[in-house]
């Protein structure tokens, strides 16, 4: 008699270990499938390719030349827009780097 009640209570002690042992499992997984897409996400260095693209904005009335993302390229009005192809281009025209974007 004795010895089965602690059968029993042996086999549920074991059956609880095993649901938190499921219930780790399952939260592993549920961690790896959030994680592993960005472990496994290719580093796209495509920096080389965006600076070939890259763009420099300088306006007719200023010596300076921007990044088209600067705050005072965006003020350049369409008709002063001068775009250089490369920094070297801005250079070699006069044209210095702004402050505030740093090209
Ligand atoms: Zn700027």
């Amino acid at each position: 008699m004795l010895p089965r009640i602690n059968h029993n209570e042996g086999g549920t002690h074991v059956s609880h270990r095993w649901k938190r042992t499921l219930v780790f499992l399952l939260a592993l997984a549920l961690f790896v499938a959030a994680v592993a897409p960005i472990l496994a996400a290719p580093s796209t260095t495509s920096s080389a390719k965006a600076e070939a693209k890259q763009e420099y904005w300088a306006s007719a009335k200023s010596n300076k030349f921007h990044y088209p993302y600067c705050q005072w390229a965006k003020k350049i009005s369409p008709a002063n827009l001068i775009v250089f192809k490369s920094r070297e281009e801005a250079l070699k025209a006069g044209y210095v780097p702004c402050k505030v974007c740093k090209p």
